[in-house]
């Protein structure tokens, strides 16, 4: 199985967007005991690759220094940040958000950098995380060259990677995208497969992986329905 996981905040709060630290530590030391590796997206999306695991945090929230990343300099595994770059130092609380969002405190640039240190790459999700599919295909472009300018400004680094926000894009957006970036992932829920369109990636939430059973099975055909299950739920529901 090749898979990308995606986190937003690391904390105890139960909330939508939050994983528990505990289970993050579990998922982590699992997959590691269970000799599934966890990679680069570069390693990852290389054909000859056959089986691996991504980890991929979107937006910034502070609790991804002070909860994941000890927990990932412990087990020396890489991950993937795709950041939202109007709001560092802030909170999530920018324009498109729904004012029922629960509201989290980011990073500041320090502790991004120290992210960057151990080993989690910075990649774009857009300055202001507006909703692209419904901006002209001028201001995607500026959405996106901006937040590409910052990042390599403040670390010395240009993003690779690409994150949609809110998984909302149509063609304009994915065009771009695709001429932008090496790949670009989606909130489709599901593993990797030969024939992935690279600026469409699908991802696993890590809303559906909160149970220690889930971890343990993540490698065999076990855990494979219950994702895809979970994923035909998601699509009733309307998430995607
Ligand atoms: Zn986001």
């Amino acid at each position: 199985m090749k898979a990308i996981i995606t986190f937003h905040s690391i904390d105890t709060t139960n909330s939508v967007l939050s994983f528990h630290p505990s289970d993050f530590l579990h998922l982590i030391q699992s997959l590691v005991e269970s000799g599934m590796p966890i990679v680069t997206l570069d390693n990852l999306l290389d054909e000859n690759c056959s089986k691996g695991v991504a980890i991929t945090f979107d937006d910034g929230m502070a609790s991804v220094f002070t909860e994941a990343l000890p927990v990932l300099k412990d087990f020396s595994v890489p991950a993937h940040l795709f950041l939202t770059t109007s709001v560092v130092g802030g909170d999530n609380y920018w324009q498109t958000q729904p004012k029922n969002a629960p509201k989290f405190q980011m990073m500041d640039w320090d502790q991004i950098a120290a992210c960057q240190s151990a080993g989690v790459s910075i990649e774009a999700h857009t300055h202001t995380h507006p909703k692209l599919s419904v901006l002209t295909a001028e201001q995607v472009q500026d959405e996106c060259l901006l937040c590409d300018e910052i990042i390599e400004e403040k670390l010395g680094r240009k993003p690779k990677y690409f994150a949609y926000p809110y998984g909302a894009y149509d063609e304009k957006t994915q065009k771009f995208a695709s001429s932008q970036y090496k790949a670009t992932v989606t909130t489709f829920m599901g593993s990797l497969s030969k024939n992935d369109d690279h600026a469409l990636l699908p991802r696993l939430d890590s809303y559906y992986l909160q149970s220690n059973w889930i971890h343990s099975k993540l490698n065999k055909l076990t855990g494979k329905a219950y994702i895809k299950s979970r994923s035909i739920i998601r699509s009733i529901r309307g998430h995607q």
